[in-house]
């Protein structure tokens, strides 16, 4: 079955993430990954941020294919328990993973300008892993449900000239990456014992309580809930992907997809 490009509205991602039950997300997200892998090889690579949801997709891609590669973008703002975190899980995995980090010395820009900080110390290294491994198709830990800017992305994307993405947890709730991470005892980052359920840089990001899961995040500033600038801006210019030949193949047969988001559409929300 080939998928349509256009027809993944809003409306089909809600009907999914409430009527699949966990064991049918798992297997989906399973089956998309086993897409990319199949279809890309080695230049599907999974973004790591080392919250929650990277480490369910990060643990649903080594059971897919041992051999997946990874990068995790780290800033000198993380608070020591994600780096402590962080080194545990790339010594777990020496030949996967890979850091990538910014030299750059922004002074505390996050106070005045996070979006400009965000793009120095998050948006850049993210850029240059993507070159770096010769990316084609990146796979992220980015769920529907997660916040107010994160209503309208879709399991198969081309947000930017050529580069794939792929969401394979987009339908999973908050509660069913838990369930996900006590099920097949994936170790958690030690901060979310202390409140916090969404997880930044130590500057940026608080313990918050009610339904959004991201107002910890940047609060105070209008990028309150919001977002470093990884999902929402371009992280490569040139193409190298042939995505109108994707869009004609089988992949997942209910993959929710979509197609190439202009310049003009891609905002920093
Ligand atoms: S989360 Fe804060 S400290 Fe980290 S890069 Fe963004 S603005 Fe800077």
């Amino acid at each position: 079955m080939t998928p349509d490009i256009l027809t993944g509205t809003e409306e089909d991602i809600k009907e999914l993430v409430d009527g699949l039950h966990f064991g049918e997300k798992v297997d989906r997200a399973k089956e998309l990954l086993a897409w990319a892998f199949d279809k890309f090889g080695d230049k599907a690579v999974v973004a790591n941020s080392l919250g929650k949801d990277s480490m369910v997709v990060w643990d649903l891609a080594v059971k897919v294919n041992p051999e997946v590669k990874g990068f995790i973008v780290t800033t000198v703002y993380k608070p020591a328990e994600t780096i402590t975190y962080m080194n545990d899980l790339v010594a777990l995995y020496p030949d996967n993973l890979k850091i990538y980090k910014s030299d750059v010395n922004v002074g505390d820009l996050y106070a005045t300008d996070p979006d400009a900080c965000c793009k120095a110390l998050k948006v850049e290294p993210v850029r240059q892993a993507v070159e770096e491994m010769n990316v084609e198709c990146w796979i992220t830990g980015l769920r529907c449900t997660e916040g107010r800017t994160r209503t309208d992305f879709r399991e198969i994307e081309e947000r930017d000239h050529g580069l794939i993405k792929l969401n394979p947890i987009l339908l999973f709730h908050e509660r069913e990456i838990w369930q996900y991470m006590a099920i097949n005892s994936v170790k958690v980052n030690p901060l979310y014992a202390q409140g916090y359920r969404s997880l930044g840089c130590a500057p940026c990001t608080k313990i918050s309580t009610g339904d959004n899961e991201r107002a910890g995040r940047w609060i105070g500033t209008s990028k309150c809930g919001g977002e470093c600038g990884i999902h929402t801006q371009p992280l490569k210019a040139i193409s190298t992907v042939n995505v109108a030949a994707i869009r004609e193949e089988n992949i997942h047969p209910e993959a929710v997809t979509a197609g190439e988001i202009t310049g003009d559409d891609i905002v920093d929300r």
